[in-house]
């Protein structure tokens, strides 16, 4: 070996990083929710064991692969690999439809539906009392039919599934007309034109970003045309000068020329939330102003698991049960049999309200967060001596791509820990096998109990009891 990188290897390893330091960072103490400190130690020491050898034997030749950031990401990679990569998190960001996150919550039939079904055999294209083979459709069809007032019902995969596959059944090769202002991007990947252009359907664009009427629709009927659509603008809202066209007056529209009205409603709300505060369109309502077919997803303001609903008049549905895509886009047991719980909820409203997550967090009242916020704060105070969480107000949003302009009333804690900046203590939380996701708001470290379960009070402790 040369004698500069001799050299050059011993600066490299005085510079390995010292084994406390790493154990005590925060990305590396957040593990203890999972394992000892005595394992972490371990760990810790066999990551700087492997970057001596790699010094040694030559593989290690800069400094910033033995930096302390470096070896902090290679001993938390260890220590990831006792967790799955996908886990449970606990979300105290108070965004009720976090897409991140996983959007909706199942309720406690759905669990248990999916439970029964997912590791034994099952009904899910077998009619029993027939003994013979039954349709993946039927498990769900009649009680979104009952629900809503349509006369056929299917699921696929997700809300953007549904609107390729109502597209590319009703207007490949033809156009269909939708407003300019409801040319949505949602979520980064779903935009109404690209999904209009996947399905082979020509988009004819009607009036203008803040205004349209239904004569800007009715200049652009031809021979070709399909469809004419209405899209929600779920996740952003234009206001002052605007004007839309209803559900209803496309349906007098369409029935003029014997065009059918397809409405990408997109939240699937199905319970009475007005009362609440909350205003989006439910799919009742747009099927009774005459939507021929209604698109939604299953996991957002319906609170189910991940799926896209199509409903609507018979013989739209039965033509895309039959389309290829209908294949393509399918859902599986554990996606129907938690629709199917989920769906029953339904059938009492009462239930639905109490039962179902979402609707149970968007329409918690502010006493009851209250109550929430205190109990979560003597948890936290009790559980770490230099820990102090004070309940102030905050506001809060639905998420998901729903109901924008819905500021909801928060009180939320916001803690503080000597010490500790608000930055340690978020990526402390955010490590080990349950990560608790909070925000930052004005250098301090917020956690909204809208969205938190009591069950999560305990881990929150623990992580508070571990600083
Ligand atoms: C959310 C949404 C979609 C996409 O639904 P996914 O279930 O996420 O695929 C489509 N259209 C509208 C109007 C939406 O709000």
């Amino acid at each position: 070996m040369k004698q500069n990188e001799r050299h050059m290897n011993k600066e490299l390893l005085r510079k390995l990083p010292k084994i406390d330091e790493l154990t005590n960072n925060e990305k590396i103490t957040g593990f203890l929710d999972n394992i000892t400190r005595e394992q972490i130690s371990i760990k810790a020491r066999q990551v700087v064991d492997k970057m001596r050898k790699d010094i040694l034997a030559g593989n290690i030749t800069q400094a910033s692969e033995v930096s302390f950031a470096a070896a902090v990401d290679a001993l938390a990679e260890s220590l990831m690999e006792d967790c799955n990569s996908l886990r449970r998190v606990v979300n105290a960001t108070g965004v009720v439809l976090h897409t991140n996150l996983g959007r909706a919550n199942l309720c406690a039939s759905a669990k248990q539906a999916v439970n029964d079904v997912c590791s034994a055999y099952s009904t899910i294209e077998y009619d029993p009392a027939a003994g013979r083979r039954g349709s993946r459709h039927s498990h769900v069809e009649e009680l979104i039919t009952s629900l809503t007032g349509a006369e056929a019902a299917m699921v696929v995969n997700n809300n953007a599934a549904a609107v390729m596959l109502a597209m590319a059944t009703l207007g490949r090769g033809y156009e269909m007309i939708v407003s300019r202002g409801e040319l949505v991007e949602i979520g980064g990947s779903f935009r109404v034109p690209d999904i209009m252009a996947e399905s082979g359907v020509t988009l004819v664009e009607a009036g203008t970003t803040n205004k349209t009427k239904i004569s800007d629709y009715e200049k652009n009927i031809n021979e070709n045309t399909k469809a004419l659509m209405k899209v929600h603008t779920s996740n952003f809202a234009i206001v002052g000068f605007t004007e839309e066209v209803s559900v209803k007056e496309l349906k007098a529209l369409g029935q003029k020329y014997d065009i059918p009205v397809i409405y990408d409603v997109g939240s699937g709300l199905l319970a009475d939330l007005e009362p609440y505060g909350i205003q989006e369109p439910g799919v009742k309502k747009g099927l009774e102003d005459g939507a021929d077919v209604i698109l939604f997803s299953g996991d957002k303001m319906l609170g189910g698991p991940q799926a896209g609903i199509i409903a609507g008049k018979a013989e739209y549905i039965a033509q895309m049960k039959a389309h290829p895509l209908a294949r393509v886009l399918r859902v599986d047991k554990m996606t129907l049999s938690a629709l199917e719980a989920t769906l029953k909820e339904y059938q009492s409203p009462e239930n639905a309200l109490k039962n179902i997550p979402v609707l149970r967090e968007l329409t918690a009242s502010k006493s009851e967060l209250e109550e929430k916020a205190c109990a979560l704060k003597q948890v936290i105070e009790d559980a770490c001596g230099f820990a102090k969480a004070e309940i102030v107000m905050d506001e809060g949003i639905v998420g998901g791509g729903s109901a924008p302009l819905v500021r909801l009333e928060n009180p939320v804690l916001a803690v503080e820990c000597e010490g500790k900046s608000a930055n340690e203590l978020e990526e402390y939380l955010r490590a080990g096998k349950v990560p608790v996701i909070g925000r930052i708001r004005n250098d301090k470290l917020v956690l909204d109990v809208r969205t938190i379960f009591e069950e999560d009070y305990e881990i929150i402790g623990e992580k508070f009891g571990k600083l």
